[in-house]
């Protein structure tokens, strides 16, 4: 029997994670709220929703209005709201004003969050659990006492270390230290960067992984204690400590070892009472070993691939548990089919250090299609990309049977791939999906490092781009009937 209870709930941000979750909230059949600044005026996610609220001109500063989108969201009589990625998300502050006011926040609790957010607390708390990670300091003081830790430190496990912000996400204040000299230089400077990014001074030194894969494990737990992995994904193809590609599963053969890596994963959170959908982020050596290393109390942006290879709605099963209910399916159910590759395709240019190309118009835009493609995007024809936000355009994920189908599959839909406007990294991507390192699963995450050349292309003449001039051509007749 459906619910008859209709609900209604409010995405509080935007792009294609906003289109995502408002696809699932319309899909239960409740009602989607969407919030917006003035530079998202033009924005699909406004279309898409059965109601819209404008926040203010931001840029950037609405979409963190914690007290807005709250009286938004009480003015509007909404039942529930999802944080999407970024902005919010993981800010312990709004989730705790949404249970303050009544209002269902989909995903953990504010106390998991504001846990699980600080990468030092998160560790102590899995130590105790008996998880393996590498060997960290604690917070380090301030002054000389913290110099001092972090010297005793690297003297007792060798240089390089890294130098980490607790509060840090998204690859930023991340930090690779290989001396003495250049670690009492970056501790004040990375003290000074994470004050100014995540609004907390505070830093840690964890060993450095030489070389590993990101290996991660997505979990979804309900608040009965139940509690399943969907399967592991690789996110080592990254640009500065930031993913690019994803990949369900990994693509490591032991399969006892990803098992165990599942486990744990499994463990972790119930060690933090960890209820809705979370990622468990590990880092695997050259020798196989895995380490710990954060969890992600959100939904993730490479959530798509978990999603093509076992067939769960991860975004419908959050919004679900989190009006408790109970998860439908146990760990025995979820069966991992074939791959998935994800490429987060930016509008940036790849050849000139991957420079944002924010303020452009799309002019034509023509996505690929056909079996086992999926699209998660929210720009269109005559679309102008608002200076304030992120460069990603559009998510392309497709599925395969097998690892080489999948690859053969990507790089076909890379080739009919149209953007034209912005420069995107599009063309960079069919390198990597004609590198055979990248066809043979050899990589980690110093990729982007010793595959520079990757980066090095001539404006490619791809089919997309024969396909482009072919609308053109088409275009310019329809207008031009009697031109010869
Ligand atoms: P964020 O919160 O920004 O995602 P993470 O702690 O998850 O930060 O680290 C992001 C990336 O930085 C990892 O995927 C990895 O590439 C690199 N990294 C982080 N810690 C280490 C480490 N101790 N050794 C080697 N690489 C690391
Ligand atoms: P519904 O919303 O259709 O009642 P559930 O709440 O049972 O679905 O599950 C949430 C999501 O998990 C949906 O995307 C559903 O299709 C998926 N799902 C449920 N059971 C299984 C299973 N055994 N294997 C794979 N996917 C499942
Ligand atoms: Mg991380």
């Amino acid at each position: 029997m459906r619910c008859i209870l209709k609900k209604k709930i409010l995405v509080a941000n935007r792009g294609e994670i906003a289109l995502r979750v408002i696809r699932a909230v319309q899909e239960l059949g409740y009602t989607a709220v969407a919030v917006y600044e003035t530079p998202d005026n033009d924005a699909l996610h406004i279309r898409a929703a059965d109601e819209a609220v404008w926040l203010g001109d931001g840029p950037r500063t609405d979409y963190l209005n914690i007290d807005k989108i709250i009286r938004a969201a009480k003015r509007l009589e909404v039942d529930a709201i999802h944080p999407g990625y970024g902005f919010l998300a993981e800010n312990p502050d709004f989730s705790k004003a949404c249970e303050d006011n009544g209002l269902v926040f989909i995903g953990p609790s504010f106390e998991v969050i504001r846990n699980l957010g600080d990468k030092v607390i998160a560790r102590q708390i899995m130590n105790e659990a008996g998880i393996s990670m590498v060997p960290g300091t604690s917070n380090l003081s301030h002054g000389e006492a913290g110099v001092a830790e972090a010297k005793a430190f690297a003297a007792t496990y060798g240089y390089p270390v890294m130098l980490k912000a607790t509060a840090g996400g998204g690859g930023r204040g991340i930090r690779r230290i290989d001396n003495e000299s250049q670690l009492l230089q970056d501790i004040p400077s990375a003290r000074a960067e994470a004050k100014a990014a995540f609004n907390n001074d505070s830093v840690y030194l964890e060993k450095l992984v030489l070389n590993p894969k990101h290996v991660e494990v997505q979990i979804i737990a309900d608040q009965f204690g139940n509690t399943v992995h969907l399967g592991t994904r690789d996110c080592s193809i990254q640009r500065r400590n930031q993913k690019l590609v994803e990949i369900a599963p990994s693509l490591i053969k032991d399969q006892d070892l990803i098992e165990r890596i599942c486990q744990t994963a499994v463990k972790a959170a119930k060690a933090a009472s960890y209820t809705n959908a979370g990622t468990v982020e590990f880092l695997v050596d050259k020798d196989m070993n895995y380490y710990f290393m954060e969890i992600n109390t959100r939904i993730q942006v490479e959530h798509t691939v978990s999603e093509m290879i076992t067939g769960i709605d991860i975004v419908r099963t959050q919004i679900k548990i989190a009006f408790g209910k109970q998860l439908s399916f146990c760990q025995e159910d979820i069966k991992l089919r074939g791959y998935a590759i994800e490429m987060r395709i930016n509008a940036e240019d790849p050849r000139n250090n991957f420079m944002p190309e924010a303020g452009k118009t799309v002019t034509v835009y023509r996505s690929p299609g056909g079996y086992g493609v999926r699209l998660d995007g929210f720009v269109y024809q005559g679309y102008t990309i608002p200076e304030s936000y992120d460069s990603l355009l559009v998510k392309l994920t497709v599925f395969g049977f097998s690892w080489n189908e999948t690859v053969d599959r990507l790089r076909r839909c890379l080739r009919n791939f149209v953007i034209h406007g912005p420069k995107t990294t599009i063309p960079f991507y069919l390198n990597i999906v004609n590198d055979p390192d990248f066809q043979n699963g050899d990589f980690n995450t110093s990729y982007l490092d010793t595959h520079q050349y990757l980066i090095d292309y001539e404006e490619q003449c791809t089919e997309g781009n024969k396909l482009a001039r072919l609308i053109a051509e088409i275009q310019y007749r329809k207008e031009n009937p009697y031109a010869i």
